[in-house]
């Protein structure tokens, strides 16, 4: 996988790791960063070719450290899940992510669903789909606002547990997305076995299209297999004209990318909205 950002580089935990206790000194970081207030999300349109406008976006989280500044989430989600925090962070994101959905429809910016990164640990949690249907009913937004983002490796560790979860969220109109489609150890069984709404085509196989053939044949397929089984594809990390064009002529249904637009804060997604030309 040319993509491979978890964990290894994080500068962050690195110098943390030469600490007496590396996994404590994180930890207790991030718990004092979640109860201060210190993390954030930052918000990623995604384009449908067809619509020609902003459909959703897709809430990512950021960490602002008051002496490292902003900390990507490859280098504390992983943490965040070993030790857990996984849980109270999580709820946190759809809280922020959904509240914050709420007030762009009051602002009138009209999208159909935020999207949230969710970790197996969240999923597998007992009283997951609770959580998330009092937060929704909380903010009066729609279960079909909502959208969920799962890796494939998730959805294998037990197929017949996902089937209940994602059952009861699609009998919800919660819509479940395919995150980095094609890069986990998986079977292609669960999709016919699981509900799912859409594939979310990893950035490492979209990074070299046009130009590699190797990857433009596994685009080609992806796209085949989503629309064979009705389901929904969306190209991650598009950054050129050249790409757009080859995943417009291949039929990819929704775009996300620098080429629109970086994850940006809350305070500047209603301009951008507004601002963005093919509206
Ligand atoms: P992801 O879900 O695959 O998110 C896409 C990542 O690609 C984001 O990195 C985004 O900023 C970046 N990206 C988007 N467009 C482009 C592009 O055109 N070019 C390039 N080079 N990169 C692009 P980010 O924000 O650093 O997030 C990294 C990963 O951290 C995410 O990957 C996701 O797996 C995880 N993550 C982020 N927020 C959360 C969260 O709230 N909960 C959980 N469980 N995981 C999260
Ligand atoms: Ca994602
Ligand atoms: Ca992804
Ligand atoms: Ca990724």
């Amino acid at each position: 996988v040319k993509d491979s950002g978890r964990d290894g580089y994080c500068k962050f935990s690195q110098d943390l790791s030469e600490a007496v206790d590396e996994r404590l000194a994180l930890e207790n970081a991030l718990r004092h960063a979640l109860r201060e207030e210190q993390l954030e999300l930052h918000y990623q349109p995604v384009i449908d070719m067809e619509q020609r406008r902003i459909v959703a976006v897709e809430a990512l989280s950021r960490w602002r450290h008051p002496e490292r500044g902003l900390i990507p989430p490859d280098c504390f989600i992983p943490i965040a899940e070993d030790t857990k925090l996984i849980l109270p962070l999580g709820e946190w994101v759809a809280r922020k992510a959904i509240g914050q959905f709420r007030s762009w429809r009051d602002q009138g910016v009209m999208l159909d669903c935020v999207s949230i990164n969710t970790s197996g640990i969240q999923l597998f949690r007992p009283g997951f789909v609770e959580g998330l249907l009092g937060i929704l009913k909380e903010y009066g937004v729609e279960g079909r606002h909502l959208q969920i983002e799962l890796t494939e490796n998730v959805l294998m560790q037990d197929v017949e547990v996902c089937r209940a979860v994602l059952t009861r969220l699609r009998d919800e109109g919660i819509r479940i997305a395919i995150d980095d489609f094609g890069t986990g150890y998986s079977s292609l069984a669960y999709l016919k076995q699981l509900p799912i709404d859409m594939l979310k085509i990893d950035r490492s196989f979209v990074s070299d299209v046009p130009d590699d053939p190797n990857d433009c044949a596994i685009v080609e397929a992806i796209v085949a297999l989503a629309y064979s089984l009705d389901l929904v594809t969306i190209a991650e990390g598009v950054e050129t004209d050249a790409q757009e064009f080859f995943l417009r002529q291949m039929g990819c249904h929704r775009l996300q990318g620098y080429r629109y637009s970086r994850p940006i804060a809350a305070g500047e997604f209603a301009d951008f909205v507004k601002g963005f030309p093919w509206g």
